[in-house]
């Protein structure tokens, strides 16, 4: 009888110390195979540039992704955990936790395909080369291209303040880079045509150097021998802001021809 009494105390205590345990453990949030985004690239483009979703957040759904942080103030590019803002002076750090972002797209990225895109293409070329090998155009993927770069041209954008202007007007103020034979990691997306306005339509990169010393949002390259590595993701997940910009954002007349103007 004693020993079956102790039996049960020491399964009960495992179990306790387990519940205890595994939720620490895991600090995921968000399942793997989804996009997770805050905010939409429409709610952008007009102006809604204050931040609803801080980095800590961010972090629970996702190790992996791109976007923009508070007040449209640089590019942001999130890879093995640790997110970046290089602002627009092109000079890339670390985000604290604390920072929020207006718009992001993150997922915990676990490459399932290979594509190796042979021979020196240019970013156009990389698109219409992906476009063809993708088994499927109807799912988000995360992508990653990592390696040697002979050439990219990248950009990013100074910080905003209120009363905000549209997108479009923001960018022409945007200081434009450009490398050459240079190391680092692209992440991108590409998503449907049918999620128009709610994220960037078709492929959207973001690039930051090996030393993680400057990027920004991915404007034209020459590839050579790329190595695509690419994710594809079954579940999307929005965190619309619960603001009184975005409450009033007039979202209904957004062209999305425009926004992949602005945004490609
Ligand atoms: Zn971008």
């Amino acid at each position: 009888m004693k020993i079956k009494r102790y039996f049960w105390i020491t399964i009960l205590t495992i179990t306790a110390l387990l519940v205890a345990i595994l939720p620490g453990k895991t600090q995921q949030s968000t399942s793997s195979n989804t996009l997770f985004q805050t905010s939409t690239i429409s709610a952008l483009a007009v102006g809604v540039f204050d931040g609803n979703t801080n980095f800590k957040q961010l972090k629970k759904s996702g190790d992996f992704g791109l976007g923009t942080v508070n007040s449209l103030d640089g590019e942001m590019i999130g890879l093995d955990g640790k997110f970046y803002q290089i602002r627009a002076d092109g000079v890339a750090s670390l985000l604290p936790d604390s920072m929020t972002s207006p718009f992001a797209s993150v997922t915990f990225f676990k490459p399932q395909t290979l594509i190796n895109l042979e021979g020196q293409i240019n970013y156009q070329q990389l698109q219409q080369s992906l476009d063809q090998r993708l088994l499927s155009k109807n799912y988000p993927y995360a992508i990653r291209i990592q390696g040697n770069f002979p050439y990219l041209k990248f950009r990013s954008l100074p910080k905003q303040t209120p009363p905000y202007r549209p997108l479009a007007e923001a960018l022409k103020e945007q200081s434009i880079f450009e490398l050459r034979n240079v190391n680092g990691t692209l992440v991108g997306f590409r998503t449907p045509k049918y999620m128009q306005g709610v994220n960037v339509n078709g492929y959207h990169f973001h690039f930051i150097t090996a030393n993680r010393k400057t990027g920004g949002h991915l404007l034209d390259g020459q590839f050579q021998n790329a190595k695509v590595e690419l994710d594809t993701l079954s579940k999307v997940e929005i965190n619309l802001p619960k603001t009184a910009e975005f409450d009033q954002a007039d979202l209904g007349d957004s062209k999305p021809t425009k926004i992949n103007r602005v945004e490609r």
